[in-house]
């Protein structure tokens, strides 16, 4: 094998999603604890526990700050290079988050045992489903009372539509929890409070229930025994192909905040999860031994502080191998680039890179040329992958420039802006009023204060009552089957038709009255 090929089959990139609480932060942390990245809990910031005021930038700015060097974190574990990215949630939840997604070979997706599939994870998950992510399931807070093993499965295969595989099975909750038991590995993980590893064989319902006498009683045996049966009988046998087309997620269980199945999942995942593999590109695909170095970029990060109107350009590695100081290519405007300083984001500091490979993200400075979905390579008129999807605002408001007189900068900005991916724009009909979308609320802050910062114009934004934004598919749909009070045709930036609701019900209602009209969530 090649050094390139070596360096690709040891990549794993990852994002893990999750609903506010259910532990992201916590098992990020004990992850990066294992890969030595970080040596004290604590590290990882739970951005959350910042509650800042929209009008106090220098806290908005440390909150950017943080999460730069957040966005990415490499670390190293049983020789694997694994590069977790952070997927914005809480208040910080923006299209970024979305397009992260786009830049991951996998997703690890924590559930609360006690509630179950939430609001975000359902979100989330849409994406990588559409998009065909393998997912992997962690079951985390064993160590409380939560939802029967049985229960969860059965709200994952119905609520999300995906199959489940345990790949372990808790023993016991709450207070009688006393482990799980690894139906791949046939041996049990005891749970005790000294939080070291005790890993126990354990073949034969036999040597489990032999085991499990001295620390469980009875019922908790009798009761995994039946199950174990079950899920053998009855269960999804773990189907690899499944997995690697996100159709299945093998589910583990335990308890981030003492670390409890922590190390043995990411070794399981270590062994399941698919590296990078060959991308879609506008010649064909692309595989990631291909010596060409190419890459995408799918976030960019303003700097909120107007000294350093500088930004950061994440790019995700595609192919080939990238090389300090090595001059490339934008596709879009065809033009050479240097990639300069380029960084590499770890726990809670920022490296210049000297190389790097398939699977891993860069941070490129950005003195305005870049924009999301840009594809970079090493050499001239090559390829590109293609756009990254628009993903529905949830959000919208009428925004315009305070002054009359600004209105050339307004257009301006809003245009640049849009174009960076910092906020999707749509028009309406007759006044060609502006509107801005967005998938989390922050967008609108940063953007009202990169307009005052970057182009000198005060806006007035005025929130709307929609929610949901729906591109019109069909050709040749009368107008007047489109209106109603509650919803409103608008154009997107590309002048594309969407209907703007403002919420399921009106949505439902709209679907019931139009059965033949086609709507998409998202578009390339
Ligand atoms: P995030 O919002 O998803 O990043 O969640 P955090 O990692 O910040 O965790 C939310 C809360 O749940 C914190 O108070 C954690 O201490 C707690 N927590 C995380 N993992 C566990 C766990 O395994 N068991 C219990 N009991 N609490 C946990």
């Amino acid at each position: 094998m090649g050094k390139l090929e070596q360096e690709v089959s040891r990549r794993k990139t990852f994002a893990i999603i999750s609903h506010p609480d259910a532990g992201k932060t916590t098992l990020t942390e004990k992850l990066l604890l294992l890969g030595g990245a970080i040596r004290t809990a604590g590290s990882v910031k739970s951005r959350k526990s910042k509650k800042f005021a929209t009008s106090d930038w220098m806290e908005l700015e440390k909150q950017r700050g943080i999460s730069v060097t957040s966005s990415v974190m490499q670390f190293v574990y049983d020789d694997f290079k694994i590069n977790i990215l952070d997927t914005p949630g809480h208040q910080d939840f923006s299209e970024d988050t979305y397009r992260t997604l786009m830049a991951v070979d996998s997703v690890v997706m924590i559930i609360d045992a006690a509630k179950g599939v939430e609001a975000q994870t359902l979100k989330l998950f849409k994406v990588c489903r559409d998009r065909g992510i393998p997912i992997f399931t962690f079951i985390n807070k064993l160590d409380r009372q939560g939802k029967e093993p049985l229960e969860l499965f059965e709200e994952l295969e119905e609520v999300l539509g995906i199959e489940t595989c345990p790949v372990n099975y808790p023993i016991g909750m709450g207070q009688s929890f006393c482990g799980v038991y690894d139906r791949f590995k046939k041996e049990i993980e005891l749970y005790d409070d000294k939080k070291e590893e005790t890993l126990l064989p354990a073949a034969t319902l036999e040597d489990l229930r032999s085991v499990l006498s001295k620390v469980a009683d009875e019922s908790t045996i009798g009761q995994l025994e039946e199950e174990l049966l079950l899920l053998d009988e009855a269960g999804n046998p773990f189907d690899e192909e499944a997995v690697r087309a996100g159709k299945q997620t093998p589910v583990f269980f335990g308890s981030a905040i003492s670390s409890f199945g922590v190390p043995t999942f990411l070794r399981h995942f270590l062994g399941l999860a698919p590296g990078p593999a060959a991308r879609e590109t506008s010649k064909g695909q692309i595989a990631p031994t291909e010596p060409l170095f190419s890459g995408f970029i799918f976030k960019i990060q303003a700097n909120m502080n107007p000294a350093h109107r500088d930004r950061i350009a994440f790019l995700r590695i595609c192919s080939g191998k990238y090389e300090k100081g090595m001059e490339t290519w934008l596709d879009r405007t065809g033009k050479a680039v240097k990639l300069a300083q380029p960084q590499q984001f770890f726990a809670d500091s920022r490296e210049n890179v000297e190389e790097a490979y398939p699977g891993d993200i860069v941070g490129i400075y950005d003195p305005g040329v870049y924009q999301i979905g840009d594809t970079l390579c090493e050499a001239k008129d090559t390829f590109n992958f293609g756009k990254l999807p628009t993903f529905p605002p949830e959000h919208f408001s009428k925004v315009r420039a305070k002054t009359a007189l600004k209105q050339k900068h307004f257009i301006k900005g809003i245009e640049q802006l849009a174009q960076e991916g910092a906020v999707q724009i749509y028009k309406t009909e007759r006044f060609e009023e502006y509107i801005l979308g967005v998938v989390g609320q922050l967008q609108f802050d940063v953007f009202k204060y990169r307009m005052e910062a970057e182009y000198n114009v005060e806006l007035d934004i005025q929130p709307m009552s929609f929610h949901i934004a729906r591109w019109l598919m069909s050709e040749d749909v009368p107008r007047e089957a489109l209106r109603s009070t509650t919803n409103m045709v608008v154009h997107d930036g590309q002048d594309r038709p969407v209907i703007l609701f403002e919420n399921e019900f009106g949505l439902n209602w709209f679907q019931q009255k139009n059965p033949e009209i086609q709507l998409a969530e998202s578009i390339v």
